[in-house]
């Protein structure tokens, strides 16, 4: 067992892909982390740069399509790496725009076929319905979880994976067959910005408790008072829009 408690973020694309808070959930992380004593290094990737060689959490954020447009052929060249990291336990959250190029594909409004990263048996395609407003979920594996969603993608999933859960309020996937999000060993995409996982405190704990255990150190963290985490998710999910 290890004694240092560091972690390592690799932030994808982070000029790019970051609507609507997207990159307070790595400010959330960081600090969920140093409340429990951690330190998290956030280490921002951009289109042509090399992936770390060892991280311990994944992020990306969501973007129009002209954002996907531009990092889509960069993740690709990318897409190996990443899919073997995440099939040997790597912990991910990827959001809307990314959580779309992490499926097989993603063709646009305009018709371009963006090609994705397959870490996900899921595919999307643009429609001309907008799915705007706050959502709300049921997760078998974190409880209630809230967010915003703005999405004109629908996305499918196979039916070998697990969604992060059925949508009680919104959208979700496609808004039509109830279910939201994916989650495929320890990465999780869902269309939830808002920042998601400030309200969201058991999915943060849950990456970082996942990266833990994959560094080789404790994976157990203390509990924190999340009250005032509670109250957002409260309000939030009584707000329609
Ligand atoms: N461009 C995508 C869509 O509208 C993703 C939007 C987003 O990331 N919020 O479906």
């Amino acid at each position: 067992m290890k004694s240092k408690h560091k972690l390592k973020l690799v932030h994808l694309y982070p000029d790019l892909m970051n609507l609507y808070g997207d990159r307070g959930n790595v400010l959330c992380l960081q600090q969920r982390a140093r409340w429990r004593g951690i330190d998290i290094e956030v280490v921002p990737v951009g289109v042509g740069m090399k992936l770390p060689e060892d991280y311990d959490l994944l992020f990306m954020g969501g973007g129009q399509d002209r954002g996907q447009e531009l990092v889509a052929d960069d993740l690709f060249q990318k897409g190996h790496q990443i899919k073997a990291s995440i099939e040997a336990g790597l912990p991910a959250l990827v959001i809307c725009g990314g959580y779309q190029l992490f499926g097989h594909y993603f063709k646009t409004s305009a018709g371009k076929k963006l090609p994705g990263i397959g870490v996900f048996n899921a595919a999307t395609d643009a429609s001309n319905r907008r799915l705007i407003g706050n959502v709300v979920v049921r997760s078998q594996r974190f409880g209630k979880l809230v967010g915003f969603e703005n999405h004109s993608g629908l996305t499918k999933l196979a039916a070998s994976l697990e969604p992060l859960g059925q949508v009680v309020q919104g959208g979700g996937n496609n808004g039509e067959d109830g279910v939201e999000g994916a989650l495929y060993k320890n990465a999780i995409g869902t269309y939830l910005h808002g920042s998601f996982l400030p309200k969201n405190p058991a999915v943060a704990d849950f990456l970082i408790s996942a990266a833990l255990a994959r560094a080789g150190y404790e994976a157990v963290l203390t509990e924190l008072d999340d009250s005032l985490e509670k109250k957002a998710s409260e309000l939030a999910s009584k707000r329609p829009q």
